[in-house]
């Protein structure tokens, strides 16, 4: 299905809340697809449901968005030859269309009252069918196919209550191609009659999409499997509307899955398995209970956006690293799968070590400055960049590095207490005190000289120097792991290094007696 049409595609998300992690993949698959092809990537807030417009729900995605690195061509904030991006401001547009589709007796004017809809839904599932408002049921309903024309316009000159709903044939196979799924058939007996317009003229969800990807000349529609089921009704509405020609090609993309596979990664799993689902931190404004973000959490966008790409997505060979331009440069929506992708946190935690083991020091030492300034006070910057540099390794998140820094700064508090039981023989303690006079009279300085002085002082005094390195490191950090020891104590200087095991013996003295 290849079309010379310009590559157009939307995030058409509703700000109802927080944009889940999910949503951000949809809108980074899409963008992925647009720059690939040298298109248009369009935001559309999709809020024709006032009921549940929540306030900051639209600068949270705009918000998003911007942090991870998507960038937009047209939008409410961007504008654009489609202008307005926000369906609440297009009302008007809507209802020429259902009036199209009334006029071609593709749809009706619905009548019924919640109480009749309700009766209506009992009686069809006490008969065990399907309680839809669909071919069969409309014909005993209140509606403009069974009253009589003059009660419809009278009811209508009254201002009465009324809906407008597409009126779908009783059984019709419908197909049509997504590009991930291959052809979907569903016959249209499965379906009902859905809601497109209401009487105060506000279109629902299914009439304004269909509409705005029309006007707004959607090439692809890119979005979550849940919508797939919308998709049929979607197609019906392209071929009432005379649009068939030019009805985009539809991509639904896999469910983002729990951990353990069981069922669809939701709001409340994150804070519960230790991960985020929201990009950024989302307080509610009416609870104001706090949802935890990326963002906060200290991952970088670039790592978020790497393991979402591949949450669904394979390239064709096994490179798992991508940046936004190499992502641009691999994406194609045929690699995308069917099946749901399991979140996977220790992923996310590998990618954003590696990300932070490819970050400069500088940069990384910038963004923590001000928080080691207010823990500890003034200290030489090429102090704090070697610091940095030492823990960067060890860590997953640059704010770690903050938490582990305390010895850097001042002596350790305490020491690890399973070294200090297995490690510390009778001589350790003496051992470690001649070992530091030993480095002073080298004048021990490099991390080299370090290295090579405490070997030659083991091999002097028929040490094991794996019996006397872990209390060494313990005697320094307080630590039983660490950045490389020797390097530790090039920064540290001999003399410090002294006081630190003097320290160390006096304070184990006092814990063991
Ligand atoms: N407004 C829908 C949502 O909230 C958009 C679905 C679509 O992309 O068609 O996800």
């Amino acid at each position: 299905m290849t079309t010379e049409r310009d590559v157009r595609v939307r995030f058409a998300p509703s700000p109802t809340g927080p944009l889940h992690i999910g949503g951000v993949r949809t809108a980074l698959y899409n963008y992925l697809f647009a720059r690939k092809h040298k298109g248009t990537m369009i935001l559309r807030i999709e809020d024709t449901d006032q009921n549940r417009f929540v306030p900051g729900a639209e600068q949270y995605i705009k918000d998003s968005l911007k942090w991870v690195g998507i960038e937009l061509d047209e939008g409410p904030d961007q504008g654009g030859a489609n202008a307005p991006y926000r369906q609440s401001e297009r009302k008007p547009m809507y209802r020429q269309y259902a009036d199209q589709l009334l006029e071609n007796g593709f749809a009706y004017y619905a009548f019924d009252t919640e109480e009749e809809l309700d009766a209506m839904r009992k009686r069809l599932e006490a008969s065990k069918m399907q309680s839809a408002y669909d071919a069969v049921s409309r014909m005993s309903m209140k509606n403009s196919l069974t009253l009589p024309a003059d009660e419809v316009a009278e009811r209508l000159q009254n201002g009465d209550n009324y809906v407008i709903r597409i009126k779908l044939p009783r059984k019709e196979e419908i197909r049509f191609y997504d590009i991930i799924r291959g052809w979907v058939t569903v016959n249209t007996s499965q379906m009902d009659d859905k809601v497109l317009l209401k009487g105060d003229g506000m279109p629902t969800y299914h009439l304004a999409n269909v509409v705005d990807d029309y006007l707004m000349q959607i090439s692809h529609v890119i979005r979550g499997e849940e919508w797939l089921p919308s998709a049929p009704l979607h197609y019906m509405l392209y071929k009432y509307l005379g649009w068939q020609d030019v009805m985009p090609q539809f991509a639904h993309l896999p469910l983002l899955l729990k951990p353990d596979g069981n069922g669809k990664l939701s709001k409340r799993d994150g804070d519960r398995l230790g991960f985020p689902v929201f990009p950024l931190q989302w307080t509610d404004p009416v609870t104001n209970e706090i949802s935890s973000g990326y963002r906060e959490r200290g991952y970088f966008p670039e790592s978020v956006v790497n393991m979402l790409a591949l949450l669904g997505w394979h390239p064709s060979d096994n490179q798992e690293v991508f940046s936004m331009d190499e992502l641009v440069e691999a994406f194609t929506l045929e690699k995308v799968s069917k099946s749901g992708a399991k979140f996977d946190l220790n992923k996310a935690l590998w990618f954003n070590q590696t990300y932070l083991q490819g970050k400069n020091v500088n940069e990384i030492f910038n963004s923590l400055e001000d928080q080691f300034k207010a823990k500890y006070g003034d200290f030489e910057t090429e102090y704090g960049l070697k610091v940095v540099e030492l823990l960067k390794e060890k860590v997953q998140f640059s704010n770690q590095i903050l938490d582990e820094s305390g010895y850097f700064f001042g002596m350790p508090e305490k020491y690890d207490k399973q070294v200090i039981e297995k490690k510390f023989k009778e001589n350790t303690g003496s051992n470690l005190l001649s070992l530091s006079n030993y480095f002073i009279d080298c004048k021990c300085f490099s991390a080299s000289e370090f290295e090579q002085e405490f070997k030659a002082f083991c091999e002097k005094n028929g040490l094991k120097t794996g019996d006397l390195l872990q209390p060494l490191r313990v005697a320094i950090s307080g630590e039983a792991v660490g950045p490389p020891i020797f390097e530790l104590l090039e920064l540290f200087g001999n003399e410090n290094v002294h006081k630190r095991i003097e320290k160390c013996l006096s304070e184990i003295n006092l814990s063991l007696s």
